[in-house]
């Protein structure tokens, strides 16, 4: 074989694996050396101008321009020092990606490096070309980035990074961050007058974020080599090589070294970013791995996954590797997630779902999950659209991890608890009363701490002293689902303040009152709890008896946001306006579109310019050799048979591959882009994709290995 696929393998052949070495034995001695982080400003700011950064971070207070003006001169001074020539706001627009602009610190004019403090506030990047879903048609023409010192200011590369939010000038967020940040604070000030019911030096609740990340690694050669993996991140052929997953033998397998040399080379980037990594493994398909920094403050938690999403595929191109983030490469093994581990935790350091030994305690512990069980039943659709991408398509509704149907596991321990309280409906507590011991909520603790009954098909799962929000795609920006979910958990522990509220008017007892509040809403949310087998075709049936949306594509699952009730909760904490919301669904039915589309071209391309004439090629072979047999008077049936099959594989192929370009124009005329995304979806996705790859797959399993164009799975996913 001389094709590309020859020379790709040619080149993986003559790899050989660096050694990579960390700066230093102890971490601690390059953790966070390119961050300019609290301590860094304590030592070179005076205090006046420390402090009001300080409640800056921790309390939104706004930083006036004397201040900002000394933060400037100390971060350019750093940055100079470390060999920075550049310096960037560093934001999260809506395509997914982060953006950076870079500008120099040199002035020409003066001959000198400067650093002006409204450099560092405010920045214009040219918004015109970042999605905005007709914001800024219909409003201002311009956009711009504003300084978040909550997040701290990082040198990557030679570029210093200063973390920004991405606004219009009438005010609408154009990027992930901006409604994030206000969530966050709804879910703050939500949480903290309920923490207060429990304990009054409670003045402030904050968001906790870690996440897992899921990857594919493949050789850089190989994956130039494949068109569709460069274009789409995903391949649209390939046939399951006859070695997967089955063996069950790559997870928390030994990893192999050309890998395990990137993932420390790209660990030792993140720790020198702060970026606190601190788990990796192998997962469960070959050739996947697994990356989960220390949970952090949400804000700077989402930062830093998207942060480290840029630093290994940076990190990857060293080793002549590819890192793959969307959300199944590969059909037919496991796609990836990032599990999104998500807690509240109080000023007072008590995570909120962390059971304890104090009844006290155990009553909040148990307000915050009802809780939350209450928000997730309310909200399911909403919460299914936030993690709605064509890539996670793939995953969620595909019999695989997790379904598309938004239910919380609790384990058999804390759902005997709850069933409990349900049932002791009728109980009477009075006054005086040991309630904990009369309602049998005295005993948690016990139960919880050994509970090791993890139900890995669970979209949404307690896992001891935090949720686990593991739908979420691998390729996402965690901002999205994370600001959802902060959301309707404010608008849900707002209600439940408010109710509770009312008893205490009333004249009842604040814990007998709470006690009775949720009891009420562990009857009402009962049907989105979810303890068997989330793949199993049962669970289907009987999500739907139960009422439980189960979207299973991007273009409905996205309806949730704009629903009357969706808009209703972000208008109500000043998250998004309708407007607002609106164009973001706007963009991202474009964006599910343009990948579709991408799609839909690739698969018609390689099919016809490399799966074809290999096939031809191939027929020409086999006719050559049966009138060869036929010359010496030998059977052909057997040839013969080979090229008919062939020959109505290539039929096939190019008949759908005709029908669904004739079908892509017309479904590209469809005026409305909602109609459009479902058009894409049912008309060309569901119609096409798979029957085309089905007979393209077969032809690999018979065509000569020498003429076949594509690297096979065995050669993208075996070879180290
Ligand atoms: P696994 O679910 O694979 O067993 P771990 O329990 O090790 O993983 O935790 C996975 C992630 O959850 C890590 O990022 C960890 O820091 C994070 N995590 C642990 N406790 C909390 C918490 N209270 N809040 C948020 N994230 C947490
Ligand atoms: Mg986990």
């Amino acid at each position: 074989m001389s094709n590309q696929r020859q020379r790709a393998l040619n080149i993986v052949q003559q790899r050989t694996t660096d050694r990579v070495f960390a700066p230093a034995d102890k971490i601690s001695d390059f953790y966070a050396e390119h961050v300019f982080n609290m301590d860094k400003m304590r030592a070179t700011l005076a205090p006046e101008t420390f402090k009001k950064v300080e409640s800056a971070i921790k309390k939104g207070k706004k930083i006036d321009l004397e201040a900002a003006s000394e933060v400037a001169s100390a971060v350019k001074t750093w940055a100079l020092s470390k060999g920075t020539t550049h310096y960037t706001h560093w934001f999260q627009p809506l395509t997914g990606a982060t953006a950076e602009k870079h500008d120099s610190f040199f002035d020409a004019h003066k001959g000198i490096e400067v650093f002006k403090a409204s450099a560092l506030i405010q920045q214009e990047p040219d918004a015109s070309s970042f999605p905005n879903g007709g914001i800024r048609s219909t409003f201002e023409a311009r956009g711009y980035t504003a300084w978040d010192p909550s997040s701290p200011i990082f040198i990557w590369g030679r570029t210093l990074c200063i973390p920004t939010v991405f606004v219009s000038y009438t005010g609408e967020a154009l990027d992930y961050k901006a409604p994030l940040l206000k969530a966050v604070e709804a879910v703050d000030k939500a949480a903290t007058k309920v923490c207060q019911l429990f304990d009054r030096n409670v003045n402030r609740v904050s968001a906790s974020l870690g996440c897992e990340q899921e990857y594919f690694v493949v050789d850089r050669a190989l994956y130039n080599a494949r068109p569709d993996l460069v274009m789409a991140g995903r391949t649209v052929f390939g046939h399951h090589p006859a070695r997967g997953q089955q063996l069950d033998d790559h997870y928390f397998g030994a990893i192999p070294s050309r890998v395990y040399n990137y993932m420390k080379d790209f660990e030792i980037e993140c720790l020198k970013l702060g970026i606190p990594v601190s788990t990796r493994h192998n997962e469960v398909a070959p050739s996947q791995f697994e990356v989960a920094p220390i949970f952090e403050d949400i804000n700077v938690a989402t930062d830093h996954n998207s942060l480290m999403m840029d630093v290994m595929a940076r990190v990857a191109e060293r080793h002549d590797l590819a890192v793959l983030f969307h959300e199944k490469p590969f059909a037919g093994l496991n796609g990836s997630g990032k599990h999104n581990n998500w807690s509240l935790i109080t000023s007072t350091g008590v995570n909120v779902f962390q059971p304890s030994t104090s009844a006290r305690e155990n009553l909040q512990f148990l307000t915050f999950l009802v809780n939350t069980i209450k928000a997730i039943h309310s909200n399911a659709g909403l919460l299914r659209a936030s993690i709605a991408s064509a890539g996670n398509d793939h995953r969620l509704g595909a019999n695989e991890a997790p379904p598309a149907i938004m239910s919380v596991f609790l384990g058999s321990d804390l759902t005997a608890v709850l069933d409990e309280l349900e049932n002791n409906g009728n109980i009477k507590v009075d006054k005086g009363d040991n309630m904990y011991m009369k309602l049998g909520i005295d005993k948690i603790p016990h139960i919880i701490l050994d509970n090791t009954d993890r139900n890995r098909t669970s979209p949404f799962a307690f896992t001891g002293n935090k949720f686990e929000f593991r739908a979420v795609g691998s390729d996402q920006n965690v901002a999205e689902p994370m600001t959802v979910l902060n959301l309707i958990m404010a608008k849900q522990l707002k209600e439940f303040y408010g109710v509770v509220n009312e008893r205490i008017d009333k004249g009842e007892d604040k814990k007998i009152a709470i006690v009775n509040v949720l009891r009420e809403y562990i009857k009402e949310s009962k049907a989105v709890r979810f303890e068997g087998d989330g793949y199993s075709s049962d669970w289907a049936k009987e999500a739907e008896k139960r009422g439980l949306p189960n979207v299973k594509d991007t273009a409905r699952a996205l309806d949730a946001y704009v629903s009357d009730q969706s808009k209703a909760i972000f208008e109500e904490f000043g998250v998004m306006s309708a407007i607002e919301l609106e164009a973001r669904n706007e963009i991202q039915h474009e964006n599910y579109i343009m990948k579709l589309q991408i799609e839909a071209r690739l698969i018609s391309e390689i099919a016809r310019t490399q799966v074809i004439p290999a096939a031809l090629k191939y027929q020409n072979k086999l006719i050559t050799n049966a009138k060869g047999l036929k010359e010496f008077g030998l059977d052909t049936s057997h040839v013969t048979a080979i090229l008919e099959r062939v020959n109505g594989l290539i039929n096939t192929i190019q008949t759908k591959v005709q029908d669904m370009n004739d079908e892509r124009g017309k479904v590209n005329d469809i005026e409305g882009t909602r109609e459009r995304a479902i058009a894409y979806c049912d008309n060309l996705k569901a119609a096409y994709f798979d029957d085309i790859r089905a007979a393209v797959d077969k032809l690999e399993v018979i065509i000569d290995d020498e003429d076949w164009p594509l690297l096979k799975y065995r050669e993208m996913l075996f070879l180290r």
